[in-house]
This record gives C-alpha cells, sequence and structure tokens, in this order.
C-alpha cells in the first residue's frame, strides 16, 4: 500500500517529536514535511530540534528541512502540535486549504462543529466535520484530540457512564513534567516539589470529559450532563499522569461488575485492529500499590490507561487510581488513532 504523506506542524516540541518516533515505521503514514517558528525554519530537523526521547532521530527526518508554518507546499494531512495561541490562528489556515488538521491543541476542541474524539469512546463525533465551513469550501478540516489529562480519565469513565451513568466525577491528578512541552517547568521549581496549579488544566479536564461522553445532536454535541470537578498538581514525574478518581453512580454497581466494565471495554480501534491500538485500551492491576508511572506508563506501548485500587468511596460510591502516558495516549499516540480512524472512514482520500 502506498503510505500517505504527512505533515508535522509543531515538530520540533515534545509531542511533535512523538509523532516522529511513532510515524518512524506507520504501516499508512510517512513523513514528508516539517514545520515549526522562525526560529527554526530553513534548518535541519536534527539541528533545531532538542531532542528529548530515548530512541534516535529517525535518519528519514534528521536531514529534513524545517519549513515555513504555512499551508503552500504542505501536504494534505497536517498533525498538529501548536501552542493553542498559535493553533488558533494557523490550524483554520490550513483547513481552509484544504488539509485535514488533525490537532493536539485546545484552540478548536470545544468549539461547536469540531469534533473532539477518542476512537473508543466516540468515534459517532467525527460526523461534525461535515458541519465546519472548511469541509465545504475546500474539503479541509478539523479533528482533535483531548488535553492529556482528560484522556486517561475518559478511558477509565466511559466504560462506566456506559453501564452506570455517571452522576458525580472527582479528579485529583499528579502531572509529569514533560507535559508542559520543552523546556517546560524549570527545574528549581519542580525538584523536591508538587505546584498545585497548571493554567486552565482543570477547566479543561471539566468540560472536555463531559464533550467526549456527550451526544451527538446534528450539529454540535450535548454535553453529558454528570458533575466534574478537577484539580491539578504538576509534579517531579519525567511521563505519565496519575490521577485519584471518585464516582458517583446512578445505577447501582458492584466492585465485580466495574472491572468486568474495565475488563469488557474495547472500540473501533481493537475491532479494526489499527496500527496504534493498543490491545486492551483499559487494564485493571490489582497490586495494592500500583498504578506507578516508573512501572506502568509504557504498557501498551503507552496507548493503555492502567487502573488500579479500585475500593468503595464513603463519600461518592467508588474511588480508584489511573496512569495514563501524557505525550504518547495524551498526545502524539491520540492523533494518530484519530487519523487511522478518519483513514478508514474515507476522510483521508
Ligand atoms: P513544545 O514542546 O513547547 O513545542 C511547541 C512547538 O510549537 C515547537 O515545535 C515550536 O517550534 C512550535 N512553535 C512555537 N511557536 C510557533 C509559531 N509561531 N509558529 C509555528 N510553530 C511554532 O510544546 P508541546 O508540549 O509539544 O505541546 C504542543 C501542543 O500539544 C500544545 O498545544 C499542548 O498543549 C498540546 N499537548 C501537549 C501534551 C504534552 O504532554 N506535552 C499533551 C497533550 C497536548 P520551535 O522549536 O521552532 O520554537
Amino acid at each position: 500500500m502506498k503510505k500517505i504523506p504527512v505533515g508535522i506542524l509543531g515538530a520540533t516540541g515534545i509531542v511533535g517529536q512523538r509523532f516522529i518516533q511513532m510515524l518512524e515505521s506507520h504501516p499508512w503514514f510517512e513523513v514528508a514535511w516539517l514545520a515549526a517558528s522562525d526560529r527554526s525554519e530553513g534548518r535541519e530537523y536534527s539541528d533545531a530540534a532538542r531532542w528529548r526521547l530515548k530512541t534516535p532521530i529517525p535518519a528519514s527526518v534528521a536531514k529534513m528541512r524545517v519549513s515555513a508554518a504555512a499551508p503552500s507546499g504542505a501536504p494534505k494531512v497536517i498533525f498538529a502540535a501548536l501552542d493553542a495561541s498559535i493553533a488558533a490562528e494557523l490550524e483554520p489556515r490550513f483547513a481552509e486549504a484544504g488539509c485535514a488538521v488533525i490537532s493536539n491543541s485546545s484552540a478548536l476542541r470545544m468549539a461547536k462543529d469540531v469534533p473532539l474524539v477518542i476512537p473508543e469512546v466516540n468515534p459517532d463525533h467525527v460526523k461534525l466535520i461535515e458541519c465546519q465551513s472548511w469541509r465545504r469550501k475546500s474539503k479541509g478540516f478539523v479533528v482533535t484530540n483531548s488535553n492529556c489529562s482528560a484522556m486517561g480519565l475518559v478511558l477509565a469513565l466511559a466504560p462506566l457512564h456506559k453501564k452506570f451513568e455517571l452522576e458525580t466525577v472527582m479528579a485529583v491528578t499528579m502531572q509529569a513534567v514533560s507535559g508542559a512541552g520543552y523546556p517546560g517547568v524549570a527545574s528549581l521549581d519542580i525538584l523536591g516539589n508538587v505546584i498545585p496549579y497548571i493554567a486552565k488544566e482543570e477547566e479543561k479536564m471539566e468540560e472536555e470529559t463531559r464533550k467526549l461522553l456527550g451526544t451527538l445532536n446534528g450539529a454540535g454535541v450535548t454535553l453529558a450532563p454528570f458533575k466534574m470537578s478537577a484539580q491539578c498538581n504538576r509534579v517531579a514525574v519525567e511521563d505519565g499522569h496519575t490521577e485519584s478518581v471518585s464516582v458517583k453512580l446512578k445505577k447501582k454497581a458492584q466492585a465485580t461488575d466495574i472491572l468486568a466494565a474495565w475488563e469488557e471495554f474495547s472500540g473501533i480501534p481493537q475491532e479494526q485492529k489499527f496500527p496504534t491500538a493498543p490491545e486492551v485500551p483499559v487494564r485493571y492491576v490489582s497490586a495494592s500499590d500500583r498504578p506507578q508511572p516508573r512501572f506502568d506508563v509504557e504498557f501498551g506501548g503507552g496507548m493503555t490507561t492502567t487502573v488500579g485500587r479500585l475500593r468503595s468511596c464513603p463519600v461518592l460510591d467508588w474511588k480508584f487510581t489511573l496512569l495514563s502516558h501524557n505525550t504518547i495516549r495524551g498526545a502524539a499516540g491520540a492523533a494518530l488513532l484519530n487519523a487511522e480512524l478518519l483513514k478508514s472512514q474515507g476522510y483521508l482520500e
């Protein structure tokens, strides 16, 4: 099969690097174009990027020149990993020019006609693409994946919401430093420390979770009706967001029912064996001191959410801990899975 050429906007950043790593031997897509800021434009990728991953820069990419972040000369499929303020300006420009923009940024996630998608959870929301003016004018469109901390949470909540209906969700996060991009938080601020504030993160978790678990209503999404409160902390962990979660359910459930819901959970990526799909989107570990980022974050190639410590909650009904890889399942891997869904539905033709 001839591979589809793809471009990466924000290719030199932390998420851009993950894209390059995950696309190295992708069977459907190949990196054909890289773009970043003026600082990087015109330079060889290996010179422009401060590569921070444990595998080397793929040889096919190392010598590529970084292009200007403009649609002229770009391929029709674009993975975007830009800061929200820049994405708000650039992503519509690429969609207008006829590109399929598969974005990581928060800029357009909550826009009425922009799908916010996790293929195992709400693949039907992709249809919102047809409501976008870019689609009508030039065939271009924008599809987004969620914030990195909403991702792990929604994968763990989706099977519970489907079977027992969520009434209330409380989540407290312990988020890795790689979630802040590179160079991110200064080492003097984070070593031996916890920072109880991540700008706009709590709001993103609260609204995105309800959009992802919401219902498609023609031209938009009706947010899921449960109450949700998030508290977000930055901790001195390299990769992997850990979350302590409590839930109240409308239909009463036993621990065995909840464990079965997680175990049975899978979706289109697993059924259709998408290249980036983990075998299991959610796995439960029974050891009382797990999940831990050091041991569990790479499970399923970083695409599986690991859940543990399920126990009854004296305030709500149940509480548990979850862990999700923020730059893989929470960013580049999420966008790749969205691209695989779009391709399987004929949107990347
Ligand atoms: P990052 O490491 O700071 O990288 C930012 C990228 O944007 C770099 O490639 C940078 O290029 C480029 N850029 C900056 N200004 C630009 C401009 N004016 N025009 C074009 N390109 C420009 O950030 P990141 O962590 O990869 O995050 C990227 C996006 O993904 C953000 O929206 C973030 O919220 C989201 N996200 C991140 C994570 C995570 O875990 N890190 C998870 C989910 C979502 P230069 O190198 O040339 O400056």
